[in-house]
């Protein structure tokens, strides 16, 4: 685990990537916000996000946030951004106060009626696997309308946005393309729905500046901020 020290200039250098990218593209700084990724880290990765200023952290497992948020600052706020089961939509709907991997009619469903019976709110987002990647998570391109479908009826869901997770490449054209798609399905989204999704969570430490070029709204960074995760 890095110092704090080390965590600040780490961020420093983050925000200097994506103010960089932001500008190389003529959008501005303000329109895309870092998501600091705490999963494998200690408790006080969260800790050190919030000491620098930054409103929320990312994790991808139930569990592993059930167990930290409370050790953490109040105040800030837990986004989930990996796969989620639908026997843990209740704790996930307890313990994450954004859920950015919502991937199916179903979940949707059972996301949007626990949530009522709780009297919760929550901001959710479609995750699309719109690499077409069979080792990632996320709904195909086509069944996003459907996803989407099934959470309009919630009032006790708010769907912001869109997610995506590049494949695994050298080749940075892959990249550009699944966060290009990701950008033509929300707005194919958009027309047809006749809603606003003005969200788009796509970039991680490795291609945060294709995707801001692409139109993220949020890069989720991890192993740029925090130093590389033990092997799990
Ligand atoms: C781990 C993870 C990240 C962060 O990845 P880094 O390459 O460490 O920046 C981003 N998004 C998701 C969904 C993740 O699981």
């Amino acid at each position: 685990m890095v110092t704090y020290d080390q965590f600040t200039t780490h961020c420093e250098a983050v925000l200097g990537r994506m103010a960089q990218a932001c500008q190389a593209c003529g959008r501005s700084p303000s329109s895309v916000r870092l998501l600091p990724v705490t999963k494998t880290h200690p408790f006080e990765a969260a800790e050190y996000a919030h000491r620098f200023g930054l409103a929320a952290v990312g994790e991808n497992r139930v569990q592993e946030a059930q167990v930290k948020r409370p050790q953490s600052p109040a105040g800030l706020r837990w986004e989930l951004i990996g796969h989620l089961q639908s026997n843990k939509a209740k704790q996930a709907l307890q313990a994450f106060d954004v859920l950015q991997s919502v991937d199916s009619a179903e979940l949707a469903a059972r996301l949007g009626r626990i949530a009522t019976d709780l009297g919760l709110t929550r901001e959710v987002y479609v995750q699309v696997n719109s690499g077409d990647d069979p080792a990632k998570f996320g709904c195909d391109l086509a069944e996003a309308p459907a996803v989407l479908e099934a959470l309009l009826p919630h009032r006790s869901l708010n769907v912001v946005g869109l997610m995506a997770i590049a494949p695994l490449s050298d080749d940075p054209a892959v990249a550009r393309r699944t966060f290009a798609e990701l950008r033509r399905c929300r707005d194919d989204l958009e027309t047809r729905f006749g809603v606003k999704l003005p969200e788009l969570s796509m970039g991680m430490s490795g291609d945060l500046e294709i995707a801001i070029a692409e139109g993220s709204t949020c890069v989720r960074v991890g192993s740029a901020l925090y130093g590389s995760r033990p092997v799990l």
